[in-house]
């Protein structure tokens, strides 16, 4: 009973630095099938990763940018009009969930909310641990922009459990999240600059130094740190499958 297996569907930055996908992350358990984030460009790489959305349980928001949610409404199109979509379908965000994915809806296809609203869906937020079939979710505060109402993801399946930092500074509360992961993927901006709301490589390596996770990943990367041939810690890469 557990996790089963992740597959990395895009890690890359909100610049599409390295020709990266935004981030989006494919987690399978015993009976649940999720996505962490759903960045803006997620649809066109499920579909190529032979992932059929209707499968699709649950989908994880970490904060409300569009390089990690910019996709739910190109996902609700395709669920809508091309697969008719009758499987429930449960978002879990921060506060407001409902209102910003809504939001963002109409910004992109006015009208099409009340549509959307055919299929079966429900919106559920960060406001305690959230239970869902064979999964245990928690969300912790992160230090990134406020407006987008930032969160680190733990997941926990049986024996297994998923950490995902989201987009953040350094904060102690990534100990929290992360410990005894099974996977921690931390993102990694940056690899000596220093830009408010994201890490970087040489304040993180530091601080991985007392990370009680089994394995840590490091994503979100810009030109810096993909171009940078001082990394010593493992990253994500797009497409690779990876077993709990
Ligand atoms: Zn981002």
């Amino acid at each position: 009973m557990g996790l089963r297996r992740l597959k990395i569907i895009g890690n890359g930055d909100a610049f599409g630095s390295g020709n990266r996908f935004h981030t989006c992350f494919y987690l399978e358990s015993d009976k649940t099938k999720l996505l962490v984030d759903c960045g803006a460009t997620a649809i066109h790489h499920l579909l190529e990763s032979g992932i059929n959305l209707n499968d699709i349980d649950l989908i994880v928001i970490s904060h409300f940018h569009g390089d990690h949610f910019g996709g739910i409404p190109f996902f609700m199109l395709n669920s809508y009009f091309l697969t008719g979509r009758t499987k429930p379908l449960t978002i879990v965000g921060p506060e407001q969930c409902e209102t910003r994915v809504e939001g963002l809806t109409e910004a992109l296809y006015p009208g099409l909310n009340k549509k959307f609203r055919e299929m079966d869906l429900t919106y559920l937020e960060y406001s305690k641990t959230i239970r869902f079939s064979d999964l245990e979710i928690r969300a912790l505060p992160v230090v990134h922009s406020p407006p987008s109402n930032p969160h680190g993801i733990r997941v926990e399946s049986g024996n297994n459990t998923f950490s995902y930092s989201g987009d953040t500074e350094w904060t102690d509360s990534l100990y929290d999240l992360s410990l005894n992961s099974d996977i921690f993927i931390c993102e990694c901006n940056y690899y000596e600059s220093k830009v408010s709301g994201h890490l970087n490589y040489k304040i993180l390596k530091d601080k991985l130094k007392k990370v009680k996770s089994r394995r840590v990943l490091l994503t979100h990367m810009g030109e810096e740190m993909i171009n940078s041939d001082q990394v010593a810690h493992e990253t994500t890469v797009q497409d690779q499958e990876y077993d709990f």
